[in-house]
């Protein structure tokens, strides 16, 4: 995909904000959403989206922007006290050529610790579901 084009509503992380998909939420409010990774690149992989549509840095508003990397600083923090992590990574795609899959706007959080390689991006390895709960409930208690 390119850079620029259309906002495509069938977009996993659209069907994700509509209800039709499922997610291990961390946190919501009328302008965000943050919920784990399902094929997470290290132990509490988080990411957080805005509401508001659009596929990546370059068409969103920017007050929108704004608001979204707020929420991922207060999230970040969480995702720090909650689970401990030796250091924190802060990663957006845009375009398929850099890597984004998903085109919908969205920040990743991915903790690192020194003694855990990091995986690769779109790994394709489903995370136990019960894991990311269980990830998720200690992160959710430092909001
Ligand atoms: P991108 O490659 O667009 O920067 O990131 C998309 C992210 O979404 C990837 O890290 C990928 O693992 C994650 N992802 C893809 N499909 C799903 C899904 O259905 N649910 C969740 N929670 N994450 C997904």
């Amino acid at each position: 995909m390119n850079l620029s084009g259309t906002y495509d509503s069938d977009n996993i992380f659209a069907k994700i904000l509509r209800g039709e998909m499922p997610c291990v939420k961390i946190y919501e409010d009328e302008d965000v959403l943050s919920f784990m990774d399902m094929f997470p690149q290290s132990r509490g992989h988080t990411l957080v989206i805005p509401k508001q549509a659009s596929r990546n840095l370059l068409d969103a508003d920017a007050d929108v922007l704004a608001t979204l990397i707020r929420h991922t600083q207060t999230i970040a923090r969480a995702v720090a006290a909650g689970l401990k992590p030796d250091g924190l990574i802060l990663t957006q795609f845009n375009g398929t050529a850099a890597g984004q899959t998903v085109f919908h706007l969205h920040f990743h959080i991915i903790p690192r610790y020194a003694d855990m390689n990091m995986g690769r991006h779109s790994s394709g390895r489903m995370a136990d579901m019960s894991d990311l709960k269980d990830l998720a409930e200690h992160i959710k208690e430092h909001l």
